[in-house]
């Protein structure tokens, strides 16, 4: 923490942001194949929605495709967070591909949720953005079953057979505020309807925006970190702006533009669940060089969920290293040289050990260990 500034400025981050447990897993997933089975691994689609996760594992040796004829016969290949069709999958069969899935265990919920009504022979009104991966996964469980629409004028417009047999679901990603409006007009047009208890937006998005209205009471701008193709980094841009407050997506530090800083005293910061922690850190570094020296974390929601590793991959992290793998491909990702490859990982149940043994680290990477196990001791 940056000793107060008597200019005024002020820098607020607010928590939680940033990864989710689901990026967390599919990140992992793809370190642990890469060093599993070597490179390259092939990776459908952007494993998550951040320029920067990308470039790293790219470095690595991952190569990232939209079609699986990019993929050659018997490779190693990795289904994104988001999700695919059960025809993607066909396909991976019809070419002998190793499969590993990083699809988020909570997209994976409302896939099997998407097959279910399909089996009650219900047509399937599936809340989202067309062209989003996410949704391209989910509707491809019962295509000619399922209509996609994104806004209260596309629910006006919804002509069905059977008014009496619909079920809704939605993306996982979308603003509280618009899905519940969207939710509010089909139940009000098709009483009969069901669906989940209220939307099948996930826990990391809901906590996000919620944190980002909180933060809008206190600040004159807020700046999000995520990348432009990052659906719950926008909607937080959104909820800021629906709060009444100036708001900003950034992919990384060097986007801040001083002159949005003009006049601003207190300045706001969040990351998309896609967007690591050294993006924030770096923002922050910028952000100071513009006179915002006094810097705060403001804990709003604590969350503390973790997703099981796939089982051909759960199996391998313990048998090399007989300890926590999310650990240490967060390490790896992010403070490459404090852990090279092949270094003894720490013992995630005890991370003050990988400080105290591997010596000085960098201040960044502490901050970001801190980051990532709240609790972490005082070296
Ligand atoms: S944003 Fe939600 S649904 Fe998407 S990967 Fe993260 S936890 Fe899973």
């Amino acid at each position: 923490m940056n000793k107060p500034a008597s200019n005024g400025k002020m820098l607020l981050r607010v928590r939680p942001r940033g990864f989710c447990a689901g990026v967390v897993r599919a990140v992992d997933i793809v370190e642990l194949a890469l060093e599993a089975y070597g490179s390259p691994v092939y990776v459908h689609h952007e494993i998550v929605h951040n320029r920067y996760v990308v470039d790293q594992l790219r470095q690595r040796g991952a190569i990232f495709v939209e079609t699986l004829e990019e993929v050659p016969i018997g490779a190693v290949l990795v289904f994104s967070a988001h999700g695919v069709p059960p025809t993607v999958r066909d396909v991976a069969k019809t070419r002998s591909l190793r499969v590993i899935d990083a699809t988020c265990p909570l997209v994976t919920k409302v896939h099997l949720e998407a097959l279910r009504f399909a089996r009650e022979k219900r047509t399937i009104i599936l809340i989202g953005h067309r062209d989003h991966q996410e949704i391209v996964g989910t509707s491809g469980e019962a295509p000619e079953r399922t209509i996609v629409v994104d806004s209260v004028e596309a629910v006006d417009r919804l002509q069905v057979d059977d008014p009496d047999k619909l079920a809704f679901l939605t993306q996982t990603t979308l603003s509280l505020y618009d899905t519940q409006e969207i939710v509010a007009r089909l139940r009000q047009k098709f009483p009969n309807i069901v669906g989940p208890a209220s939307d099948d937006i996930c826990y990391a998005t809901q906590n996000r925006q919620e944190a980002v209205e909180q933060l809008a009471k206190d600040v004159d701008l807020i700046l999000v970190v995520g990348s432009p193709n990052s659906s719950n980094s926008n909607r937080l841009v959104e909820v800021a702006k629906r709060s009444g407050v100036e708001a900003r997506l950034i992919d990384e530090a060097r986007d801040v533009d001083p002159t949005w800083l003009e006049g601003v005293r207190r300045v706001g910061l969040t990351a998309g669940a896609s967007a690591p922690e050294v993006l924030v850190e770096q923002v922050s570094e910028r952000l100071a060089s513009f006179g915002y020296t006094d810097q705060r974390d403001l804990d709003l929601i604590r969350e503390d969920v973790r997703f099981t590793l796939p089982p051909e991959l759960a199996t391998i992290a313990p048998a090399r290293h007989g300890w926590r793998r999310d650990t240490n491909a967060l390490l790896r990702l992010f403070a490459p040289p404090a852990w090279p490859s092949g270094s003894p990982p720490p013992d995630s149940k005890s991370p003050t050990w990988a400080i105290a043994r591997r010596g000085p680290l960098p201040t960044t990477t502490i901050t970001r260990a801190r980051a990532t196990w709240p609790r972490l001791s005082p070296d």
